[in-house]
């Protein structure tokens, strides 16, 4: 440590938000150069390449061989697929000195599918799987807490290729239990949910979540059949059609300043109480009407109708109109609507076949039969007793609501629960869009081409390191697991005793001939105080102390984790460190 290229710094730094990225700063790892991108000091690299160690090993084990593309490349693949426009304002692009267009990758299915173009031809060839570890461009709206979310970032990326279905589900499968191993290795505590592929389109997708509070992503849970799945990609249950005749004929009443679901429930309950109970938001229905912006520039209305006592979710609205983004309708756009009646408008005002064309789509739960009350298109009125099927028709179905524990698992009996977490890693069937796209097919056993089919598989490897961080730190600073810590001893010399020095020096090279790595703070001038400190931020999961104890023939051994402590025979502590971090 004496020459170690390191100054760990007592202050958190102002812009950090979550723990991970405070503490990784402040120990030393990381270094901020711009929003959203960090420079890798020599102990985050350590941690870093541990994580990357773990991800070749169980890549390799399942035969996927590694290749490196340029992260810099030319407009034309990403033309060919569409994903030019279809990423918009995330990608960064650029143009080269001839006025040629570039862009960093954001992700490379492109270039993998267009290399095995090049390469291969014949059923023979497959399957194959390769991948790459590779530093990944995206400009995130909202880059955020350090690591976790970076605007460049390292990804490793894999793809498989496969001349049929069942090849692609065996392929899926095998990345699947590759995956699990990975993220066992790298401990992290993990559910697998269903994913909303995307983007991508194709078919099964699933995300490997790490447990956490500061998650960007919600994920549903049901006890009773085990289902998993990211609320992006949650489908409501649809509920029975329901029986409706003897609902009376829907009639528009007054209801004057009732412009929120609140005022008109409250005013519904005054002025038309209900016999059987109280009139409640669920009652209601609520149309959201907002423009549908897409990366081309084409705007498309639309009405979206959700029962009134849910929100409409971001996330699940977002991932269901990728790559088109919703923009609620301001005044000038109601301006051009007249028949809209702001805080009043029904479906009577919307669907592709009405006055205002807006298509019209609504919540999975508004089935044939259900009665709403909701906007009659004139301001200060509402209508009652309108029943879906009968009295209105929507243009589609569209998943958007909220989603809330207790809901009704889409898949029994049982209910969901939510909880926050990590999108650490993505794995899909992609199946024949790039394929298609860029022309990558392979003669059959019959002589006929044929589309290959490909899966993707990705984690994020950067993300991965401020994830454990996140999910292992203390008070006191970081808690790296054994598998990925920087190093496995951190030998701590303390006090001016010259035999202190000496011995700690022998003790460190016998530990480096034990296969143990050792960091050892040799610092002549530092007070034991700031030694320790340091060691605890920096979180190597040993902490070997040689001080004191050394007049009685002992050194300490503390386990950063748990704190214990332990005198060791200065005499057995290398054996006994070897045999328990080596085995
Ligand atoms: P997110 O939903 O978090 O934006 P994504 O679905 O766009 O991620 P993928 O395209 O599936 O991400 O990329 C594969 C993996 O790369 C993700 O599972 C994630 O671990 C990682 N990753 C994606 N974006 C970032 C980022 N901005 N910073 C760090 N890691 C990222
Ligand atoms: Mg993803």
């Amino acid at each position: 440590m004496s020459t170690l290229f390191l100054r760990t710094l007592r202050e958190d730094p102002a812009d950090a938000e979550v723990a991970s990225h405070k503490q990784l700063v402040r120990a030393g790892y990381i270094r901020r150069a711009a929003p959203g991108i960090y420079t890798w000091l020599p102990l985050g690299l350590r941690v870093l390449g541990k994580v990357e160690g773990i991800i070749r090993e169980e890549m390799a084990s399942i035969g996927s061989q590694e290749v490196h593309f340029p992260a810099l490349l030319p407009r034309e693949p990403y033309e060919a697929s569409g994903r030019w426009t279809e990423y918009g304002d995330a990608i960064f692009t650029l143009q080269d000195r001839k006025g040629d267009d570039y862009l960093l990758a954001p992700t490379h299915e492109e270039m993998f599918t267009l290399l095995v173009k090049d390469l291969y031809g014949s059923y023979k060839d497959l399957p194959l799987s390769l991948y790459q570890v590779q530093t990944k461009y995206r400009d995130e709206a909202r880059p955020r807490a350090g690591l976790l979310r970076g605007r460049e970032f390292i990804m490793k990326d894999a793809y498989s290729f496969d001349v049929d279905d069942a090849g692609l589900d065996a392929s899926y499968a095998m990345f699947r239990e590759a995956y699990i191993r990975i993220f066992d290795r790298l401990g992290f505590d993990y559910v697998i949910v269903f994913a909303h592929s995307g983007a991508m389109g194709g078919s099964k997708s699933e995300e490997f979540l790490a447990k956490s509070e500061i998650g960007e992503d919600t994920y549903v849970e049901c006890r009773a059949c085990g289902y998993a799945a990211n609320v992006e990609a949650v489908h409501v249950p649809v509920p029975e059609k329901q029986a409706y005749d003897d609902v009376p004929a829907a009639h528009v009443e007054d209801t004057p300043d009732t412009p929120t679901i609140a005022a008109l429930v409250d005013h519904l309950n005054q002025a038309f109480p209900r016999e059987d109970r109280p009139w409640a938001a669920a009652d209601t229905l609520k149309n959201v009407i907002g423009n549908v912006v897409y990366p081309d520039g084409t705007v498309e209305p639309l009405a979206i109708g959700i029962p009134g006592d849910r929100e409409v979710d971001g996330k699940r609205l977002e991932a269901t109109l990728y790559p088109g983004e919703f923009v609620p309708f301001g005044e000038e756009d109601f301006a051009r609507y007249p028949m809209l009646a702001k805080g009043y408008i029904g479906p009577g005002a919307l669907g592709e076949s009405s006055e205002s064309k807006i298509r019209y789509v609504v919540d999975p739960r508004i089935v044939e039969g259900t009665r709403w009350v909701t906007g009659a298109d004139s301001t200060g009125h509402h209508v009652i007793d309108l029943v879906a099927g009968r009295d209105f028709v929507a243009d589609g179905i569209l998943e958007a609501a909220e989603v809330w524990p207790g809901d009704p698992c889409p898949n029994g009996d049982g209910v969901l629960t939510t909880a926050r977490g990590m999108e650490m890693g993505h794995i899909f069937q992609i199946g024949t869009k790039f394929a298609e796209a860029l022309g990558l097919k392979v003669l059959d056993q019959f002589g006929k081409l044929v589309t290959v089919t490909m899966g993707s598989y990705g984690v994020g490897v950067t993300r991965a390191v401020a994830a454990i961080a996140e999910n292992t730190l203390d008070d006191i600073g970081l808690c790296w697991p054994r598998n990925v810590a920087p190093y496995d001893v951190h030998v701590v010399a303390t006090g001016k005793d010259e035999a202190v020095f000496t011995t700690a020096d022998r003790l460190v090279a016998e530990l480096a001939d034990a296969g143990v790595e050792v960091l050892y703070d040799d610092r002549a001038k530092v007070s034991p105080g700031v030694k320790f400190k340091d060691a605890e931020l920096i979180g190597v999961p040993t902490i070997l102390t040689v001080g004191r104890g050394l007049v009685e023939g002992t050194v300490e051994v503390r386990d950063r984790r748990t704190g214990e402590r332990t005198e060791v025979p200065v005499t057995e502590v290398v054996a006994l460190l070897a045999s328990s971090i080596r085995g």
